[in-house]
């Protein structure tokens, strides 16, 4: 990839081989909004990934250097211990990019045979928490989106696999909430706090506290809280604890690691919610995908490493989302929609179901977006994989 060649590979005077390195790929990532910066030791090399737009790229190579150790700089950085060996451990630290904005990195450390690799999320830019109309949806999605979150109570789930947008969506929903002239008490117990929003109350979810997700969740609800944020529901207990706040006067909000809105449905059955709890608290299912748009510059991914300044040689910038949103609202749809649940019905077929009523699938939206030369076809194959249906 035709990255700018900016390290030389050549320890300076004043800082050495590591710090140099490490200096100069935090600032490129930055530079060049990756969401993510990964360094992996081969056998006598160190290679460099940037991820743009939810892809992993390889950015750059270079020698190992027998004296010293990036990955042991950026753990000096985020203050974790050396002397742990082979431990993976986890920290943070603030980088000030050469913008001057600053950005919170979390460093993860894993041992491999080569040594130890480290990968680091990059927090986005301040401020960039983006409203529903922002969101690149038809404005029909957006403003039923929007109706769900004037909603007094009930469960508003946002599916799909990591990287999908979740977040961006759930930040939407509520920065909406904040903003509306009929102020509610929100409060979110996330792990970990993406971005800020002004005016409501955000927690962490401090993973050695002995607080559990599920019991963080009751200390809400006796918060007075009005609107609540849980995010990834991942367990039984969490989920419990989520539908009965949804049934007893809380719009809640959740993400769920599930493809669709039918195996959203299925998860929420094996994690032994009665079905008729199910149906009464939760309010609607928002399933989605991110497609990487064509660069508008260049137009496709140009392998020859010629430059484009706008995508990096990608041949892609920025995303766009698809999603299906399915509410549940009490009327015929839903009723037989949770029928065919309770009489266990697979994901598969509650999909179909759900697009039989009307309900654009994902890849068949993601498909028009290919007809209106916003994506390409490779981007589905990469989104949606290599199943022939729908
Ligand atoms: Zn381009």
């Amino acid at each position: 990839m035709p990255f700018p060649a900016s390290f030389s590979g050549q320890p300076t005077a004043e800082l050495g081989f590591a710090a140099k390195m490490v200096d100069d790929c935090l600032n490129e990532a930055v530079d060049i909004q990756a969401s993510d910066l990964h360094l992996q030791p081969r056998s006598d090399s160190w290679e460099v990934f940037y991820r743009i737009d939810g892809v992993l790229h390889l950015a750059k190579t270079f020698p190992v250097d027998q004296d010293t150790d990036p990955v042991a700089r950026l753990m000096a950085l985020a203050n974790l211990p050396s002397y742990m060996g082979g431990v993976p451990q986890e920290g943070t630290f603030t980088w000030k990019s050469t913008d001057g904005s600053i950005r919170e990195m979390r460093l993860s450390t894993f041992s491999t045979v080569h040594g130890r690799r480290a990968a680091i999320r990059i927090s986005s830019h301040a401020g960039t928490v983006r409203t529903l109309d922002q969101l690149g949806v038809s404005e029909e999605t957006s403003l039923a989106l929007g109706g769900v979150c004037e909603g007094k109570d009930g469960w508003c789930l946002v599916a799909g696999p990591a990287g999908s947008g979740k977040t961006t969506t759930l930040y939407a929903c509520l920065a909406s909430i904040a903003a509306s002239k009929n102020r509610r008490s929100v409060l979110t117990i996330e792990d970990p706090v993406e971005s800020i929003i002004d005016s409501i109350s955000q927690s962490q979810l401090q993973p050695n506290s002995g607080l559990t997700l599920a019991a963080a969740m009751r200390s809400a609800v006796r918060q007075d809280a009005e609107v609540l944020l849980v995010t990834e529901i991942r367990d039984t207990e969490t989920a419990e604890a989520v539908l009965s706040a949804s049934m007893t006067g809380h719009l809640c909000f959740s993400s769920i690691h599930s493809a669709s809105v039918g195996s959203t449905l299925r998860r929420l059955v094996q994690m032994n919610l009665p079905t008729f709890a199910i149906q009464s608290g939760l309010r609607a299912v928002l399933c989605q995908r991110l497609l990487r748009c064509l660069c508008q510059k260049c137009k496709s991914p140009n392998p020859s490493g010629h430059e484009c300044s706008k995508c990096h040689g990608t041949g892609y910038q920025g995303r766009l989302p698809v999603m299906q949103l399915v509410e549940f609202d009490g009327a015929d749809f839903s009723h037989q929609l949770f029928q065919k649940l309770e009489q266990g019905a697979t994901a598969d077929q509650l999909d179909r179901f759900i697009q039989a009523k009307g309900f654009d699938s994902l890849k068949s939206q993601a498909t028009q977006l290919v007809q209106s030369g916003v994506t390409d076809e490779a981007e589905i194959f990469r989104v949606f994989g290599g199943r022939r249906s729908e």
